[in-house]
């Protein structure tokens, strides 16, 4: 079971936290090898985990929302990268995300037509901002929206996008004026079913598998000048607002893997003998893993003071959370790494979890924000 500072959670974070492990246990883990040979999860996942009230935690009651908080999201984020079916899925549970950034950025009539569907999984999202010629550099999207009367028309291709092939509406990052960089780009709503939108390949990846990653195309697609997300011109602003949540989420489902990965591994290493002993009384596995649990300790300590600023400020801090983001991941590479070592052959296979987690954990550095981003925001900081 993953241990966390039990300070930091409310009753209501514990009760919720066993809710979310029992749809874990009942409805995820017995059907990740299925999923991950399809490639995909099945579109009840969705509904089921609405039905459990694990989606739009933090989406107030008055918009269909549970009305929890974004400690809640923390307990999900935990909770999926701990267990073995976050390494074959957890950026489909995690894109749920959708909700808090279309809640933030969604005028009244949005919210209202938009955040109950999603609560209930009825309406999935997606987020297409990454493009084939721009992913960290956002400034150099070439997706336009042109404005036509009360409408946009909107040109361009996306890349890279969690349920690419299954969302039912996406928020689109385009360029609606001429201002360069990212003052000229804006978010808006592109639905599915528009003439001119088109899904493309579904990517095959090396990790999370089961989690669908693809591509989108725009041809002239036509929306509403309603379907804007904010003001023109704010497209970028709105997606650095949730970047701190990004930061935050990932570094502790990354801490979580590996806790995870570490106690996988302790339990067969003290199973596995070489030359008349476990594997676990060379005194090398043992001092590797003392490091390991060692690493985990330091790193949970930030991730509970990150925690702790905003419980304390309502806000995460910018600078701690880039931090976590480039620190974290960069630490599970290196427990997943020894973990696979010390699996030795079994670790390669993928009916041991440690397999996935090593393919899962690699993500961590490169999305929501690369590790080199990371290091030029804190850089900025010296
Ligand atoms: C499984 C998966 C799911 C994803 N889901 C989504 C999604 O739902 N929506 C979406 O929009 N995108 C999504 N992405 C895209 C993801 O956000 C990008 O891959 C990521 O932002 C990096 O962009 P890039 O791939 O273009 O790499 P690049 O930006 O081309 O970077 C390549 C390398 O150059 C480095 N680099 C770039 N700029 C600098 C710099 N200034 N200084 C030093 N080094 C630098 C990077 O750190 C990296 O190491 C997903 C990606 C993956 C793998």
């Amino acid at each position: 079971m993953y241990q966390t500072n039990e300070s930091l959670w409310t009753d209501e974070h514990r009760i919720f936290r066993q809710t979310v492990r029992s749809f874990l246990a009942a409805e995820v883990e017995p059907h990740i090898d299925e999923w991950a040979e399809q490639h995909a999860v099945p579109r009840g996942f969705w509904r089921k985990a609405a039905e459990a009230g694990l989606l739009g935690v933090d989406v107030p009651e008055e918009y269909g929302g549970p009305g929890g908080d974004f400690l809640h999201r923390l307990v999900i984020a935990e909770e999926i990268g701990y267990s073995p079916a976050g390494a074959v899925m957890a950026p489909s549970l995690i894109a749920d995300g959708t909700c808090e950034i279309l809640y933030r950025s969604a005028n009244e009539e949005q919210r209202r037509k938009y955040l109950p569907a999603m609560v209930r999984g009825e309406l999935l999202f997606g987020l297409a901002i990454t493009e084939p010629d721009s992913g960290s550099d956002v400034s150099a999207t070439r997706t336009v929206a042109q404005r036509e009367g009360d409408e946009y028309v909107i040109t361009g291709a996306k890349t890279y996008i969690s349920q690419a092939s299954v969302a039912d509406a996406f928020m689109v990052v385009a360029r609606t004026g001429e201002a360069p960089g990212a003052k000229g780009l804006s978010m808006i709503v592109v639905e599915a079913d528009r003439p001119g939108f088109r899904r493309g390949r579904a990517l095959k990846k090396m990790g999370v598998v089961a989690s669908n990653t693809g591509e989108i195309a725009f041809d002239e697609v036509r929306v509403p000048v309603s379907n804007l997300l904010g003001e023109e011109g704010r497209g970028m602003a709105l997606c650095l607002g949730g970047v701190n949540m990004d930061r935050i989420t990932w570094p502790l489902i990354a801490h979580a893997a590996s806790t995870r990965a570490l106690e996988e591994t302790i339990a067969f290493v003290k199973n596995r003998k070489a030359f008349g002993q476990t594997i676990f009384d060379f005194q090398n596995t043992q001092f590797r893993l003392a490091e390991m649990k060692t690493e985990l300790a330091v790193g949970r300590a930030f991730l509970d003071d990150v925690i702790r600023d905003y419980q304390a400020n309502g806000q995460l801090d910018t600078l701690k959370c880039a931090m976590a983001k480039m620190w974290l991941p960069e630490m599970e590479a290196r427990i997943m790494d020894m973990c696979v070592q010390l699996h030795g052959g079994a670790g390669y296979m993928e009916e041991y979890p440690i397999s996935r987690f090593y393919t899962a954990a690699r993500l961590h550095r490169i999305f929501a924000g690369t590790a080199e981003i990371m290091r030029l925001i804190v850089s900025r900081s010296l």
